[in-house]
Parts: structure tokens; sequence; C-alpha cells
């Protein structure tokens, strides 16, 4: 496990030291005029290949599973606060509940399934706004398949109208237009058209891809027409999944449920969920309870598309991580630990970071290494490969950019003894006992008396968490 670790980390540090250069035609393709067109294709658009005359090795494609089937698309809602993005989805929520059973007691999951009387369906995603769609973004998971761009058909195209333009483009994912509002007799729709097309949306009303349907999300009209708009704007996507394929899901939401512990919802993208999988989800893992759907009836199973509760996992993970499935309970643990010291060692650079940037800058001439405050280190650990492999975790704190690094005076096999503690006294440096025996009495005395730091732990990221707040507290500005 620590080899692995070790390996990734200097394999990241490389990657942040090299210079990478990217291809000229990387990024966003631009096209129209604000860069708004893919509508057509989605994400599943490709750059048309650039001729040069060395071609880069393409790497395989990724071979795929299983029947690939229709999925239904995820939608996320967003426009400008008021505009009744939260009234929308409450609506669209309760016509699908009523559809599925009268009086139904729903529990909020996050996202929730939409099913058309053709036996078409589409998933919800159940939190507008833009912070959700960026945040999820950011980590990576890229769940949205269409935005409803909600405007209000009596306050027209506001600031964060714009901004979910720019969202929905930047993730190269097509937009339906739903004009709210409708009922209102100061409405006024023909007026946001024409400011939509004015900002670049090219509108079907005047040749171009992006649907527009007039709602009343408090009324609950228009809303079987923006479904059914939706459903089109899917097919021309041609989305499609494998329920046989590993499984790849992504959490939108997860808590902590008093009497049920953790709980996070999963959208499944390829493959299918089952109670008794063994899943790492972040840093987080643990067996298939319970899957349950947004009326909170248990399911045998969840494949693409499909919003789920997963019952089971031992800790709460993050909106935005990846579900991966494991064989074992051990390979869950093993793989849960990597995840969780990569992490630990990113919040360690980002922390020291943010210390260096907030330490004194020093002036010309001056020696940069006199910033730089180094914490020595001794190590012992029940065998030579884990005293090794211990002292290169903590120097993989060490990062040139800050200002502190891991110096390991000396790594031993053994528990941790009088000579160790007169050493680290001489050294000024803190003693980590990894694996061993606690010490004798007479060693713990004695490390009292010379104040040494002493840490023992048997589980490595409970040690670097212990060393990097040790390090954080060394901070300039902090005692
Ligand atoms: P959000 O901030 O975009 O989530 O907007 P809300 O859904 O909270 O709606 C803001 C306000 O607009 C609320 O008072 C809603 O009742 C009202 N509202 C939303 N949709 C409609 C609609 O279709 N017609 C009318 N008349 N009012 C609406």
């Amino acid at each position: 496990l620590l080899k692995r670790w070790i390996t990734k980390s200097a394999f990241r540090k490389e990657a942040a030291g090299s210079t990478q250069t990217l291809p000229k035609n990387f990024g966003p393709r631009k096209s129209g005029t604000q860069g708004l067109k893919p509508q057509k294709h989605g994400r599943e658009l490709k750059p048309a290949p650039v001729l040069t005359p060395v071609q880069k090795p393409v790497p395989p494609p990724k071979v795929r599973r299983g029947v690939m089937k229709v999925r239904p698309p995820v939608v996320t809602v967003m426009g400008h606060v008021d505009h009744g993005k939260t009234s929308l989805l409450d609506a669209l929520r309760e016509t699908s509940l009523a559809a599925k059973e009268a009086g139904g007691i729903t529990q909020h999951l996050g996202a929730f399934e939409v099913d058309m009387k053709s036996g078409a369906s589409l998933t919800f995603l159940d939190t507008p706004g833009h912070a959700a769609f960026s945040q999820m973004r950011a980590r990576g998971a890229a769940v949205t398949d269409i935005v409803v761009l909600v405007v209000a058909a009596d306050d027209g195209v506001m600031p964060q109208t714009r901004e979910a333009m720019k969202h929905a483009a930047d993730a190269k994912v097509p937009i339906v237009v739903a004009i709210n509002k409708c009922d209102k007799p100061e409405s006024n729709p023909e007026k946001v058209r024409q400011q939509l097309a004015a900002e670049g949306l090219e509108l079907e009303d005047i040749g171009g891809d992006v649907q527009v349907v007039e709602i009343s999300a408090t009324k609950k009209t228009g809303l079987d027409q923006l479904e059914e708009a939706l459903l089109l704007q899917a097919e021309i996507m041609d989305l499609q999944a494998s329920a046989e394929d590993d499984v790849h899901a992504v959490v939108v939401e997860a808590r902590i449920d008093r009497g049920q512990g953790p709980l996070a919802t999963a959208i499944v993208r390829e493959g299918t969920l089952r109670p008794g999988q063994y899943i790492v989800v972040g840093a987080q893992w643990g067996r298939i309870r319970a899957l349950r759907n947004m009326l909170g009836r248990q399911m045998p199973s969840a494949g693409p598309s499909i919003p789920v509760e997963i019952d089971g996992l031992r800790g709460v993970p993050e909106a935005g991580d990846e579900v991966v499935v494991v064989a074992n309970e051990e390979q869950a643990r093993a793989l849960s630990e990597e995840r969780f010291l990569v992490m630990e060692a990113d919040r360690l650079r980002r922390l020291s970071r943010q210390n260096s940037a907030l330490a004194p800058e020093t002036t010309e001439g001056e020696e940069e290494k006199s910033e730089k405050k180094e914490m020595a280190v001794l190590v012992k650990a029940d065998v030579q490969g884990t005293a090794q492999a211990v002292s290169q975790a903590l120097q993989g704190l060490s990062s040139p950019q800050v200002w502190w690094s891991v110096n390991v005076v000396h790594a031993g096999v053994g528990p941790v003894s009088q000579s160790d503690v007169a050493l680290a006294e001489a050294c000024g440096a803190c003693v980590v006992g990894f694996n061993v025996r606690t010490m004798a009495g007479a060693v713990d005395a004695a490390a009292k008396r010379a104040k040494i730091k002493v840490c023992q732990h048997r589980i490595i990221y409970h040690l670097l968490e212990d060393i990097g707040n040790m390090i954080v507290g060394m901070a300039p500005g902090t005692k």
C-alpha cells in the first residue's frame, strides 16, 4: 500500500513539475459568436483530427462490454435566482410521484426520475443552482447531459442566466430553454426569446437547434412539452450505456442519517450497482447493504442513469466522488486508504502553500532557504522495508515550493529505545514509531523529560495526519 502511494505521489510530483505543452487545438471549440453551438452533439462532439507530420499515438478506445442501450438523460436545472428553478423541480417531482404512487412519501435523494407515458424516463438533479454544477465539474464528474435554462417571462435574461449559458457552453452540455411564469399577465415570452437570441443562443424559432418551451411551474402547465423537448434532445444526442460494463457511478449527494448512518445518492453512468457489492467512493468504502429509490423502496439493482441511495458506506463521501466496485473487503480497504493518503498529502500541500503565501516575502538576495523550516524525524518500524517506506512517505510530504521539508535523520527497526530518544534530542527531531511495540515506561519518561514528541501509529494515514498537523503548527504565523 505504501509503495503504491509513494509511487503515485512521486508521479504526481513529476507531473506537477513538468511543463505541459498542450496541442494548439486543445480546449473548447469556438463556434458561433458565443461558443454555444455544439447543441446536436453535446459532449459526444469530437474535434476533427488535426493532421500533423508526426501523428501522436492514439490511446486504444475503451473496450465496452455488454449491449449498449439507450439511457435516460440526466438533466440539471439552471437559471437566475427567483426565476423558478425550485418551483419547476417541485412541479416535476410532484407530477412524477403522482404518476408513480398516489400519496407516496418521497425522500429527498438529490435526484429523481420522471417516467413518461411512452415508457421513456428522465433523471433530474434536484439541486438547482450553479455552484453544484461547477463543483461537480471541477471534480471531473460530468453527470449532466442536458441543462434546462429557466428564464422568467416577466424578468428576462439576467446575470445568472448568462452565467448558466456559459457554464453549459464550457461543459459542452446542450440547453433546452424553459420560459417560466407564463401565467403572469405581465409575462413577455417573445421578448425573452429575442434577448436569448441576442446572447448568441441559436433558438429553433430562428433556425437554430435550441428548443424553447413556455411553462408555468406553479400552474404546472407546459411540463409535458418540456419533458418531450428534453427527450428529443436526448434522442439527438443518442445517449447510450451498457448495464453489463464495469460500474461507473457518481455521487450527487451524501448525508448522514441518524438511524441508518452514511447514505449517498449516486447516478450510475455505466454498469449496474447491486446490494452486496464492495464499493469505494472517494476515500470511503463499504458494502452495499441496500439500494433505495426515491420512494424509499429497496431495489435489486440500479442501471445507467438511475439515481439510487446507497446504504452501507462506512463514511460520508462528497458530491462528485466516483463509485468504484471492487472484488472484496481487502481491496476496498486498500483502495480507500490509498485515496485517503493522496487526499491527505494534497491537503497538506494546499495548507502549506496557503501558509507560504501568508509568510513574509523574502527580500531580494535573501536566501530562500532561510525561510524554510525543516522537520527532523527519527523513524522506528517493525521491519526494515516498512521503516524505509514510512521514511519515503514522510519525505514525500516535502515539496521544493513550500516553506517546510521533512528530514528523516534515522530510520531503524525495533521499539523506540532510550538511545533513540537521546538521538532525537540531539537532533531536535521527533520520533515516529510505526507498527512497533509500545515504549517502555522508562523511555516514555525520558522522552517527556527531553520534551521529545513521540508518535506511535499502526495506520499510515493516521501517522501522516499527525505529522501533517505538526507541520501546520510550525507554519509562519502560528505558534
Ligand atoms: P429559484 O430561486 O429559481 O429556485 O425560484 P423559486 O422556484 O424559488 O421561485 C421564486 C418565486 O417565483 C416563488 O415565489 C415562486 O412561487 C414564484 N414562481 C415560480 N414559478 C412561477 C410561475 O410559473 N408562475 C408564477 N406566477 N410564479 C412563479
